[in-house]
């Protein structure tokens, strides 16, 4: 090949691939569908749109605009077309084309519940073939398939068949459209059947449980979830358009109301139950003053806008408070969970759960992540979690009031310094050794024990030095006595133990051992060396006694001998040591 001749091909191809990348396409022709598609999935892309900026267009003008200014289409960037809050009604265009000579079945879905009205015309040449009606707005059965979504079935036949679909509504412009044969819808439809009574399931299991519990309990946290959870199934029933379909066919008015209402209730009772369970009034109660107010200003607004019937502006103003929701739910749960509640793990979990939820099927709806079946039904995934941990926030809550309160029992039953049991938590064990010895005629023996001249160790050295040893022995003691003796502390410098199963001698044998372990134990302070002494005095079951004060009142009358005979003694007495029946309080 001569060079010249390379030299000019290699300037054309260079030409070429600067003209193509230099002209941007322009969709110069309505897009095309080929009919044997069939997709689970939106394909608005698929589609060309125009937006209904100058006012209500007719089939026919929009025909006109497309045939003659084609340039004039846009193109949706991604599988669904979203326009936002308050946006004109869109026309998507598109030609759907059968090579084959058999009419196919297929079926066109708007897979979004709260679109107001959808109207589809199909056009064969300049003729309108066919149009159909659906929308929130009308009454299910005025709708074409009477179904919650747009839904629209059609043999198409040999040739092109021209799609154009008008959307309108006051709630966000998001319109995801699938095209697909009748089976595969069916079995979309079954999925989200499936999908949405097993959310609905779980949730009003919970719900139902948690009201059973405030029935029985009374304790509003139980309403507030009862009430949380139950504003999000309406939420959900109405924006999905099932509430509509299920419970109010023909409740047009109520099922635009009916969104931003209840996403005014679940957020007002989200923050009631949060409130309420993280005790927010009490920790924080400027917080709680505030979220009172921003949720008393948002309801007066909306009840205006009510009145007012600016149902789109009151979307507006509930969309508004979502950012603001989640964030407050955050913060209280972490703040509480930092201020050491334990039970914020679960709910602080849980808001979690529910706050990605929501932000991924916003994503998903904005396009900020592709439109995905689960990135759609996040929000209602991520609720259910809700739900299941804030149960177990409450069942936590529960067991740290169990906890609490068994702690608090065995504190009342527990001497603080000695660690020793006090009287509370003595007597009830000393009285069933007591019933014990009675049924089975068997031995017992008090023995009640006071430390000699305590009063001049605190005086000498101090209440501390007092205190350590008052701890020290009681340790003594409580390494002295035998298993199954009780030991506790009776009150100042004075211990009690009962000695169950043990007649007086062999009582007065162990108290001995006592009594020289305390007298023999040196404690250093402050160079000097402290050393205590006790008295005790002891008396057992098998005299005439009738009861464990009885025994008690006696043995102290021991101490008192043991004391006026000169202290660091056992005195052990009753009717065999010389004390007069008589002499005992009856
Ligand atoms: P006696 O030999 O007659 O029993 O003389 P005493 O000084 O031991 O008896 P008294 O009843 O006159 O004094 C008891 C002292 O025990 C008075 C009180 O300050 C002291 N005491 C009581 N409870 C505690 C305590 O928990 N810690 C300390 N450090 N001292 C205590
Ligand atoms: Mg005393
Ligand atoms: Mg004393």
């Amino acid at each position: 090949m001569p060079p010249d001749t390379l030299g000019c091909r290699c300037l054309f191809c260079f030409l070429l691939l600067a003209l193509m990348l230099a002209v941007r396409p322009v969709w110069a022709d309505v897009p095309r569908i080929d009919v044997s598609a069939d997709s689970r999935t939106s394909v608005t892309h698929r589609f060309a749109y125009l937006i209904e900026s100058e006012g209500p267009l007719t089939v026919g003008q929009v025909v006109k605009q497309v045939d003659q200014r084609p340039e004039k289409l846009l193109r949706p960037d991604r599988s669904i077309l979203v326009q936002g809050i308050g946006s004109p009604p869109v026309w998507l265009v598109a030609d759907v084309e059968q090579p084959h000579p058999d009419p196919v079945l297929r079926r066109i879905v708007l897979g979004i519940g709260w679109l107001d009205r959808v109207d589809m015309y199909l056009l064969r040449g300049d003729s309108l073939i066919a149009v159909a009606t659906t929308g929130d707005r009308l009454p299910v059965q005025q709708r074409s398939g009477q179904n919650r979504f747009g839904q629209f079935d059609h043999w198409y036949e040999t040739g092109v068949t021209r799609v154009l679909l008008r959307v309108e509504t006051a709630d966000p412009m998001v319109v995801p459209v699938s095209f697909s044969s009748v089976e595969t819808s069916h079995a979309q439809g079954l999925h989200d059947a499936i999908f949405y009574s097993f959310i609905y399931g779980v949730v009003t299991a919970l719900l139902l449980y948690n009201f059973l519990l405030f029935v029985g309990i009374r304790q509003r946290r139980y309403l507030f979830y009862t009430l949380y959870m139950g504003a999000f199934l309406a939420m959900n029933l109405s924006y999905t358009g099932l509430g509509m379909v299920a419970f109010w066919p023909g409740a047009v008015l109520w099922q635009q109301w009916a969104p931003p209402l209840f996403m005014f209730c679940f957020m007002f009772s989200g923050l009631a139950f949060a409130t309420n369970f993280l005790r927010i009034a009490r920790f924080r109660p400027g917080l709680y003053r505030a979220i009172r107010t921003l949720c008393l200003a948002y309801l007066i607004v909306f009840l205006v806008m009510l009145v007012a019937n600016q149902q789109s502006a009151a979307l507006l103003l509930a969309f508004s408070l979502v950012p603001l929701f989640s964030v407050l739910m955050l913060y209280m749960g972490v703040s509480s969970w930092r201020a050491g509640n334990r039970a914020a793990r679960y709910f602080l979990l849980g808001t979690l759960a529910s706050t990605v939820g929501a932000s991924v099927t916003g994503f998903s709806v904005w396009g900020v992540l592709p439109f995905t079946w689960v990135g759609f039904r996040a929000v209602d995934i991520g609720m259910a979690i809700d739900a299941v941990l804030l149960v177990l926030a409450l069942a936590d809550l529960v067991r740290q009031y169990q906890e609490a309160r068994q702690k608090a029992e065995h504190q009342a039953q527990v001497d603080p310094l000695t660690g020793l049991n006090n009287r509370r938590g003595f007597l009830p064990i000393a009285r069933s050794f007591w019933s014990l010895a009675e049924r089975q005629e068997g031995d017992i023996c008090i023995a009640i024990l006071d430390l000699d001249h305590f009063k001049e160790i605190n005086d000498q050295y101090g209440h501390n030095t007092g205190d350590a040893v008052l701890r020290r022995i009681a340790a003594i003691l409580n390494e002295s006595k035998r298993n199954g003796d009780i030991l506790g502390r009776w009150g100042g410098e004075e211990f009690i133990v009962a000695l169950p199963d043990t007649t007086l001698d062999e009582a007065h044998r162990v108290t001995e051992r006592f009594r020289r372990r305390v007298e023999t134990w040196v404690m250093r302070e402050r160079g000097a060396e402290i050393r205590v002494t006790v008295s005790i005095g002891v008396a057992s079951r098998l005299t005439w006694h009738q009861s464990l004060n009885d025994l008690i009142v006696v043995a102290d009358r021991q101490l008192y001998r043991a004391k006026s005979t000169g202290r660091n003694r056992v005195c052990a007495g009753g009717e065999r040591h010389g004390l007069s029946p008589g002499s005992l309080p009856s």
